[in-house]
């Protein structure tokens, strides 16, 4: 017998979809050969932060903040469905500018949130450990979240509701009379409907004239740091780097950004890019324990927008591309394919999301 959806990928992405929907009551499987946030979610800074992310960037703009005014009522329903904390916080963020040029762009910046310019004065009464520095902008409503732990309480969660999870990669996707066949190395299943939220590994699964090309991976290395200096309460956004304060004392200094292909190793060029960068910020950076480096392969699109939405293939819906943001549009992300699985109704942001909007259709 079909099952109802098959989501292939048990990011961030897939679990979230799998637990809007199971939450909603349709039966779900998810597929992936990697443990659950085995992918990019594993190695994400967790950064919310949607009006540095997207400066005057129209969709993704929109799409951020949308998906930020959801995280609150999320995060406590997805801790309550799966038992567990989840570490979230909302401190705010401070974008650095290490000279006046950068301060005068930043002090022009027409981001929204309500952005506060803060003089050097300002910033380092309250971020003490900083260096040398012009100032900062201050979003006080920014935030960010432990994706993997997240992640884990959103499978827990999909699981609470009945979803099923099983180790396994899927090969290929085949249109079998009324409903898709996933080819997986330990058999085949066959689904009414199939999500595709493989990632950056979207273009091997696709078989979509539509969508097979667009994602590509994008590597990012992280590192965490035991951080002795004084606290560091603010994520801070320096312009070679980000540092995210950890509720444990840590911090997270990430992230490079690396056109590499499929290359999922840490390097010693990455690694010292990064040490760098967080010293430049916090001088006291060079006294830190480092504690260990992670990386993840962004799945990045053309136009830095995700697909999402129905591919030319009838069933097979898509939940990929969010490359550097797929944790903050998550819960977005989640609600409009249960919307469109579960009612049928296309929210407008679809069409400019549409997987098919790179291919020529001639
Ligand atoms: C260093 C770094 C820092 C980041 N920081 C932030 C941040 O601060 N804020 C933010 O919002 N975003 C951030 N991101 C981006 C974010 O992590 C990604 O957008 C997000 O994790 C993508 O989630 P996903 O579920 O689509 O992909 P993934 O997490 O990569 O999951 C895809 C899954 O699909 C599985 N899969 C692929 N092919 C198959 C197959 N054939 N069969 C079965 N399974 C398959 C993979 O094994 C994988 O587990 C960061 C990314 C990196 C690398």
């Amino acid at each position: 017998m079909a099952v109802p959806v098959l989501i292939i990928g048990a990011g961030i992405i897939g679990c979230a979809i799998a637990r809007e929907l199971s939450a909603r009551g349709v039966h779900v499987q998810i597929i992936d050969d990697r443990p659950v946030a085995g992918g990019a979610t594993q190695a994400s800074a967790g950064i919310l932060a949607p009006y540095i992310e997207a400066h005057d960037r129209g969709l993704l703009l929109d799409l951020g903040v949308r998906s930020l005014a959801l995280y609150d009522d999320w995060i406590a329903a997805v801790s309550g469905d799966a038992g567990v904390p989840i570490e979230y916080r909302r401190p705010g963020t401070l974008e650095i500018a290490l000279d006046a040029d950068h301060a005068a762009d930043l002090r022009r910046a027409t981001s929204g949130g309500n952005p506060q310019w803060l003089d050097r004065d300002a910033t380092c009464a309250l971020e003490p450990a900083l260096g040398s520095i012009e100032g900062a902008l201050f979003v006080t409503t920014h935030g960010y979240v432990a994706a993997p732990e997240l992640t884990a309480a959103l499978a827990r969660a999909a699981e609470h509701h009945g979803a099923t999870f099983r180790r396994s990669r899927a090969e290929r996707i085949e249109r079998v009379s009324s409903h898709l066949r996933v080819v997986t190395a330990s058999g085949a299943i066959d689904a009414d409907r199939v999500v595709l939220a493989a990632g950056s590994w979207t273009g091997a699964l696709a078989g979509d004239r539509w969508a097979a090309a667009p994602v590509r991976p994008v590597r990012g290395q992280l590192l965490q740091l035991g951080w002795q200096g004084p606290p560091v309460t603010r994520i801070l956004w320096g312009p070679e780097c980000y540092i995210v304060p950890r509720a444990d004392g840590s911090l997270l200094v990430g992230a490079t950004v690396e056109d590499v292909g499929f290359d999922e190793r840490a390097t010693a060029a990455g690694v010292r890019d990064l040490l760098d960068a967080a010293c430049e910020l916090l001088p006291q950076g060079w006294g830190a324990t480092f504690m260990n480096v992670r990386v993840g392969l962004r799945p990045a699109t053309p136009d830095d927008l995700p697909l999402v939405g129905e591919g030319e293939t009838e069933g097979l819906v898509y939940a990929t591309g969010h490359y550097r943001n797929g944790v903050l549009l998550a819960p977005l992300t989640a609600r409009l394919v249960a919307d469109l699985i579960v009612e049928g109704k296309r929210d407008p942001a679809l069409e400019m999301l549409a997987p098919g909007r790179f291919a020529s259709r001639t």
